[in-house]
């Protein structure tokens, strides 16, 4: 029988280990091999989503994950997903989106506005002061906003920009999943209206009646 010491010290041991996964090169990677792209929406447990244990010290640390608002593509997530899936030794992106995303519940235009009103000149703006190469062109604010017309279909478009970036190898699964907040559970992202009616809050119940800017038409 072991003592609770021997049983301590291992417990130490492999913390130690689990530490230093990152000098251990290929042979160091997150346990499930697995990046994850999520909204930051706090209605969104990615952890009981996914039936995984993200954050936890020791004995978590299944994925890195990565979350932004709606869970869309974006340069930074693009940067994230390349080092992890070429570097990092992962083989699997998930990504996951959620029924009443905030990213539905206003017009990008209607954002830009209010940022202009408080006096932001959004046509020549440095997004990352440490990167000033990094540019949007005069008028491409609203659509860089990332807005949303169906979160089914922003999924969707989502999960093929990954499978088809240059960037991520050929060889890592990607798949995509929308988190039903209203039932507190995982489902395929569907196309068939009626079915996703019986969920899903739409930008025009969030009162937006026009088209966003076409990132996800
Ligand atoms: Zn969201």
């Amino acid at each position: 029988m072991t003592t609770l010491r021997q049983e301590l010290e291992r417990r130490t041991r492999d913390y130690e280990h689990w530490m230093k996964r990152r000098h251990y090169g290929p042979d160091g990677p997150n346990n499930r091999r697995l990046w994850v792209l999520a909204c930051m929406d706090e209605r969104l447990p990615v952890d009981e989503a996914l039936g995984i244990h993200v954050d936890s010290p020791a004995g978590g640390g299944d994925a890195h994950c990565f979350r932004n608002a709606g869970g869309i593509v974006t340069d930074d997530a693009i940067r994230s997903a390349m080092l992890t899936c070429n570097f990092f030794g992962t083989k699997e992106i998930v990504i996951v989106q959620h029924t009443q995303c905030g990213m539905l519940s206003a017009h990008a235009r209607a954002l830009e506005q209010a940022l202009r009103d408080r006096g932001v000149d959004i046509d020549h703006l440095t997004l990352d002061p440490t990167l000033p190469e990094l540019r949007l062109e005069p008028g491409a604010f609203a659509k860089w906003i990332g807005m949303m017309d169906d979160v089914d279909q922003t999924l969707m478009r989502t999960v093929e920009v990954f499978r088809n970036h240059p960037l991520i190898p050929d060889d890592v699964t990607v798949s995509g999943w929308i988190w039903e907040v209203e039932n507190r559970r995982l489902r395929a992202p569907r196309t068939d209206d009626a079915r996703k009616a019986c969920a899903d809050v739409t930008s025009e119940q969030f009162g937006v009646t026009e088209p966003q800017p076409p990132r996800w038409r």
